[in-house]
């Protein structure tokens, strides 16, 4: 009888791809341990050597090497003395973040915000403005502003980085914005053109896939946290951002995970990607307000869109009219909830995550609603545990976009080596 005769299941086994590959060197191994090293401290700081070395089941000399190199590297530092039952008191470990800051910005139809954050995505300076379309006049105000807050909070010296994200997809390989319909952006550079303009490196991603890196790389205390999930953005647009076993999954061409285009209807309301009955055309702020207001969704383009996205009159205000016993607003937020629900069943069956998260306005409803998203989402929830998945609302105050274009910057130094 044959027997396998290594302890991995078939299902986590990983081909390695002979066109693109990453050859083993002499310290690879150790590059392996102290990425683990310094994911084991961000996720269980403040940590002792000791405690460190048990986690990792290693001698405390190899895993004293590993952390003095991690301190030589400046990633990492020793902070305060803990208390042991007898003998030398420890010093504690932590991830240096407090010192390390990033620019992060979302670039939304409406408006776009400017962070200035350490490398926990810590809020150091917020401002916004109104975004500007046209892309040379939008690169040299953002350059500008960026230049001045850095000067105010006298960051130039601490800044690595500018993250940047965008309602649209992205090619990583290029960093070109490959289509971003509300903005009426198509095949644009704003990475390599920010770089020049401000001297500091830019990475840029779609807003969905940013929230999702956030969720995964600068929530703390999550050690135990999902290791596959969707992160699900409802606003003017739907984001959505999904991670298979710690991985975010991009596709061939970077627009894998896209479900706000999956089709609920083949005669829907028209959709801004062009096609109609898009699971977007009935979940997004306009198609919410659009139902209360009476307006057809099918007649309005990316700039009524953007009119829209200026009038004053918001899906968190028709929350607060629903709240108030206002009919017609619970009737359009109760709707979009069946929506939603409807296209959550389609997305469990498909992707089968742990868990999802989810923002926008009209999460600030989950009180209102959650009965109705569930309802639909297990009509269509092939199994029981399936209807089952946890909905995660993310609070607007974590501002997930804004920590999404940090992670850009932050996260990559807590990724796990390439190799075979
Ligand atoms: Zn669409």
């Amino acid at each position: 009888m044959f027997a396998p005769r290594t302890k991995e299941r078939c299902s986590r086994i990983r081909k390695i791809n002979t066109r693109d590959f990453h050859i083993a060197t002499r310290t690879t191994s150790r590059d392996i341990n102290r990425r683990i090293a310094l994911n084991l401290i961000r996720e269980h700081q403040p940590i002792s050597r000791a405690d460190l070395a048990r986690r990792m089941n290693m001698t405390r000399g190899v895993v004293s090497i590993l952390v003095q190199e991690l301190i030589a590297q400046g990633v990492i530092f020793e902070g305060a003395t803990g208390e042991a039952a007898r003998g030398r008191k420890p010093t504690f470990l932590h991830i240096r973040t407090r010192d390390r800051l990033a620019i992060a910005v979302d670039v939304r139809f409406s408006k776009t915000y400017l962070m200035l954050c350490d490398f926990s995505g810590r809020q150091l300076a917020l401002e916004a403005h109104d975004t500007i379309f046209g892309v040379p006049e939008f690169i040299r105000d953002l350059s500008v502003r960026i230049r001045r807050m850095l000067k105010t909070h006298n960051a130039r010296a601490t800044c690595e980085g500018i993250g940047v994200v965008i309602p649209g997809m992205v090619d990583q390989r290029t960093g070109l914005i490959l289509n971003a319909p509300a903005l009426g952006w198509r095949s644009v550079d704003i990475r390599d053109k920010l770089a020049v303009a401000t001297g500091l490196p830019v990475q840029i991603e779609n807003s969905g896939r940013a929230c999702t890196l956030a969720q995964l790389w600068l929530v703390r205390g999550e050690a135990t946290g999902p290791n596959s999930f969707l992160f699900i953005s409802v606003s003017d647009g739907v984001g959505v951002g999904m991670v298979v076993n710690g991985e975010l999954v991009r596709g061939h061409d970077d627009i894998a995970g896209e479900f706000g285009h999956m089709p609920l209807s083949l005669d829907g309301p028209r959709c801004m990607c062009g096609s109609s009955g898009c699971w977007e055309a009935y979940i997004s702020n306009l198609a919410t307000l659009s139902r209360y207001f009476g307006w057809n969704l099918s007649k309005l383009n990316p700039n009524s869109l953007r009119d829209a996205e200026h009038t004053s009159f918001t899906v968190s205000d028709l929350v607060v009219r629903a709240r108030g016993g206002d009919a017609k607003a619970i009737a359009a937020i109760q709707a979009t909830a069946r929506f939603l629900g409807l296209g959550l069943g389609t997305i469990v069956n498909i992707a089968n995550p742990d868990c999802i998260f989810m923002d926008g306005e009209i999460t600030t409803a989950w009180d209102l609603i959650e009965g109705t998203v569930r309802q639909a989402l297990s009509e269509r929830a092939l199994t029981e545990s399936a209807a089952r998945t946890p909905l995660r609302i993310s609070l607007a105050h974590e501002s997930p976009r804004l920590r999404g274009a940090a992670a850009l910057i932050a996260a990559p130094s807590f990724a796990a080596p390439r190799v075979a």
